[in-house]
């Protein structure tokens, strides 16, 4: 497989990835959290960052562009209907769009919601999916300037992807997402299993990033809308699917875990 990804921690809980065309040496930044963290993981896997490739415009997913631009040259990938927040852009991105990475080729998903034009990067043939801040293991990024309509049509794109579709997500947030998960859906077994597994690999010091769309869909209460029992549980039976989504997002604004 010519895919190689490199995830690694970075600020106080956000990983940062490196993916890398093995055929021609192509090489992205998902997003600038900790630039001179980014640096240092191409240096040691002998990879020049020729590519980044943002998801929204938030500082610690686009704030380390120029550090690394200036550093190598990187060429900027960004959503068109963010580029004016994020500042230098080479190419601007709208939902459809595809690019290239070497050999390989990613398609632009449309996740806005926790910004108004976050978008997913989907490497079909691979499999794998960067979502930035859209959609965490157990958890979704907060709706800060779109709707709950908005959220839920993305993350519906996201639940769509075939399940075994490997999910890389901007935040360790998994423990935490974990405790409301089971306050909002506390009979869901497959939810039990998972949050047991994430406090065994916490306790290790290990990542819970990435996850699969199999597991999110049969766990993570920001996915479950059609769920019964979920539905059961906030008094909303008859309710559209995104009012759903929108009580379990304003729930989890205000759980104190
Ligand atoms: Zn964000
Ligand atoms: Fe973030």
């Amino acid at each position: 497989m010519a895919l190689e990804i490199r995830q690694f921690a970075c600020l106080e809980d956000n990983y940062g990835f490196l993916i890398h065309c093995s055929e021609t040496g192509a090489c992205a930044a998902i997003d600038t959290p900790e630039p001179a963290r980014i640096l240092e993981e191409a240096r040691a896997a002998g990879w020049r960052v020729s590519e980044i490739w943002n998801t929204h415009h938030h500082w610690d997913h686009a704030g380390g562009n120029d550090t690394i631009r200036a550093a190598s040259g990187a060429r900027i990938t960004a959503p068109a209907a963010e580029a004016d927040k994020i500042g230098h852009v080479d190419a601007r991105m709208h939902p459809g769009d595809r690019v290239r990475l070497g050999r390989l080729e990613a398609q632009i998903l449309d996740v806005g919601g926790h910004t108004l034009g976050h978008i997913a990067y989907w490497f079909e043939t691979e499999g794998v999916a960067f979502v930035g801040d859209a959609l965490f293991a157990l958890g979704c990024g907060r709706l800060f300037e779109g709707t709950p309509q908005q959220a839920q049509a993305g993350l519906a794109r996201l639940r769509d992807l075939p399940p075994e579709t490997v999910i890389y997500c901007a935040h360790e947030y998994t423990q935490a997402n974990a405790k409301f998960a089971l306050s909002v859906d506390p009979q869901n077994a497959a939810l039990q299993a998972y949050a047991r597994e994430v406090e065994a690999l916490r306790a290790r010091g290990e990542p819970t990033v990435p996850t699969t769309i199999a597991r999110e869909r049969a766990a993570n209460p920001f996915l479950r809308w059609d769920d019964s029992a979920l539905r059961a549980g906030l008094g909303l039976e008859t309710a559209q699917d995104w009012q759903v989504y929108g009580a379990v997002r304003a729930a989890k604004d205000r759980f104190r875990g």
